[in-house]
């Protein structure tokens, strides 16, 4: 899952990034209103982290010109304590949710799992297809029960396919949603890290679709 986050001031935003980093998302980085308005349209993340009071650009226009224009991205809007007043403002925009700044890093987490795939749709924090599962609150993953080792960026692209089982996914949307804009991905990196996967979960659980991408199930 990939996560961008707007925020002007550098400190706040590295450790947000190192956090979320920690717990396997990828996430970009905008520190003015116009770059984040920019990435958010033109990328396709699975979330937004939105701060209110932003230099060029502030938090309300972002996330109205982003409805207007169609973006559905989940938008969790940060404000100062002092600017709780704003909440009713910042939903009104079109923002799902806000936290009031200072927060601590788990309510931040609880709050972008409520928002984003992660836990709506699974049992204690596991996803499951046929005989895999997938805790994405311990990272551990497990065929037939057995715990498997697998690499940080391989569970990333694993949960990605585990939220859409049984549907064919392209390799420009694998990359879009597992990997982060700097990161110098290549559509054969990701045959390679699929060939990876493969070999530790199983051959036959993820299958080519030639022409069109890669299926779970
Ligand atoms: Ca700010």
């Amino acid at each position: 899952m990939r996560i961008l986050v707007v925020e002007d001031e550098h400190s706040i935003a590295a450790s947000i990034k190192k956090g979320l980093e920690q717990e396997k998302y990828a996430v970009d980085v905008a520190y003015t209103g116009t770059e984040g308005y920019d990435l958010a349209a033109a990328e396709d993340y699975d979330l937004i982290l939105l701060d209110l009071m932003l230099p060029e650009m502030d938090g309300l226009t972002i996330c109205r010109e982003l409805r207007k224009n169609k973006i559905h991205t989940p938008i969790l809007m940060l404000t100062a304590k002092s600017q709780v007043d704003d909440k009713v403002t910042g939903l009104d925009s079109g923002a799902d949710d806000y936290l009031a700044k200072p927060f601590s890093f788990e309510e931040l987490l609880a709050r972008i799992r409520a928002l984003s795939r992660r836990p709506q749709k699974t049992l204690n924090n596991t996803l499951t297809v046929d005989d895999l599962s997938l805790d994405n609150k311990t990272f551990e993953v497990k065929r037939s029960g057995k715990l498997l080792a697998i690499s940080s960026k391989e569970f990333s692209l694993l949960e990605y396919f585990m939220l859409h089982p049984h549907q064919i996914l392209s390799k420009e949307q694998i990359i879009s949603h597992v990997w982060n804009y700097d990161a110098d991905i290549l559509p054969n990196t990701v045959e390679v890290y699929i060939r990876n996967l493969r070999q530790k979960i199983g051959k036959n659980l993820i299958s080519t679709v030639r022409g069109f991408g890669y299926k779970l199930g």
